[in-house]
């Protein structure tokens, strides 16, 4: 067995690595390592999940935003949006369509939009748990204050999904002027401290990231214990100063995907659009690789291509119901079965050999 394969069992046996251990691990990985890495992080994913994929349904509500971050298509700074905010009104009327079509989960994502202010959100999701008690709310809409995410929480709010992007000081803070390193890191503290199931993740290959950078990143996952974990290839958008970088690739965004799924076991990790944009086949090969949720998007059609944080971003002229049964399919031919539940974390705690 070579040094990498024995890395790798360790890893898979314990759900542990140092971060000497992974930066060892990432250099120079061959076919044949990422195909044992792979093999582990579906065991151990089928172990906590079985074969479910769980499905949310996403809402893009708002595309407009306070903040400018280096890689993203609608920072504040790039004129050319066509910025829309939908209406706490044509949100329900998603969450409506989606229920209809069989969501139990709705994940209501936007730029950082202080029109959408705490009473408004706060009505918007006692309104949604109103018609729809069972369903579970995830947010993504930023940073805010402590006590306004306890307001949410108090409201309704179930799960919030906050990137931390990535885990080098450095390279987060060239890649948002606008925001602290330790704002965002606080952020995320809050939010487990209140009680919201966390999302964490970064992005793979943004310019500068090194692979002590990657290392950190998954250290700061297995440290923090998120309940999900969001990890996407950079992809370079025209209208920002990161336009002509290179983007992040298929295989390192699999890879970190697997090392995620063997450190931070029993997490709920999405095969993300940004994947499905990379590759034909992008999201399957997640699900192979360790992902085990998809968001198919159910933002109207009318608006969908303008939330667009990169360039060609997948499913831009679909319809939520067409969205709905493309991801089926998808499912079940990479072998995987779909469950419109909620999808709570695993209850296990601790694998048993
Ligand atoms: N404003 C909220 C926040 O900051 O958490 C949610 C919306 S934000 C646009 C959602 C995610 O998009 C970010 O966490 C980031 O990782 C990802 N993203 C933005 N630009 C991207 C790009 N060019 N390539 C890949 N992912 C990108």
């Amino acid at each position: 067995m070579s040094d990498k394969h024995y890395l790798l069992e360790q890893a898979y046996q314990t759900n542990n690595l140092s971060k000497d251990e992974i930066i060892n691990l990432l250099g120079n990985l061959t076919i044949s390592d990422r195909e044992v890495l792979y093999g582990y992080a579906l065991k151990t994913k089928q172990f906590y999940y079985g074969d479910k994929v769980y499905l949310r349904g996403l809402i893009e509500f708002s595309n407009i935003c306070r903040q400018d971050c280096l890689y993203c298509g609608i920072r504040a700074s790039n004129v050319k949006v066509e910025r829309y905010r939908l209406t706490p009104g044509e949100i329900l009327g998603c969450c409506d369509k989606g229920y209809e079509l069989g969501y139990r989960t709705f994940v209501l994502q936007s730029g950082e939009d202080l029109w959408y202010t705490e009473e408004v959100l706060i009505a918007l999701l006692q309104e949604i748990k109103k018609r729809y008690p069972e369903v579970a709310i995830t947010l993504s809409i930023g940073e805010r204050s402590a006590e306004t995410y306890q307001n949410l929480f108090d409201s309704g709010a179930d799960r919030f999904l906050m990137r931390h992007e990535t885990a080098s000081k450095e390279l987060y803070e060239t890649l948002h002027p606008t925001m602290r390193f330790e704002d965002r890191r606080a952020c995320l503290s809050t939010l487990k401290e209140i009680g919201y199931q966390v999302g964490a993740g970064f992005m793979v290959g943004l310019p500068g990231q090194t692979l002590a950078d990657l290392a950190e990143d998954l250290r700061y996952l297995k440290e923090l214990r998120p309940d999900m974990i969001g990890i996407g290839p950079f992809i370079p958008h025209s209208e920002t100063p990161l336009g002509t970088e290179k983007g992040g690739t298929l295989e390192d965004t699999l890879v970190m995907v697997a090392l995620a799924r063997l450190l931070v076991p029993e997490s709920l990790i999405p095969a993300t659009t940004a994947l499905g944009t990379l590759h034909s086949q992008g999201r399957e090969l997640a699900l192979k690789a360790g992902a085990n949720v998809v968001m198919p998007i159910i933002t109207p059609t009318s608006v969908r291509k303008k939330y667009a944080l990169y360039e060609n971003k997948i499913c831009g002229d679909d319809k939520a119901e067409d969205c709905r049964y493309c991801i089926e399919r998808r499912i079940h031919s990479a072998g995987f079965e779909v469950d419109l539940g909620r999808g709570d974390p695993s209850l296990y705690s601790d694998k048993i050999f």
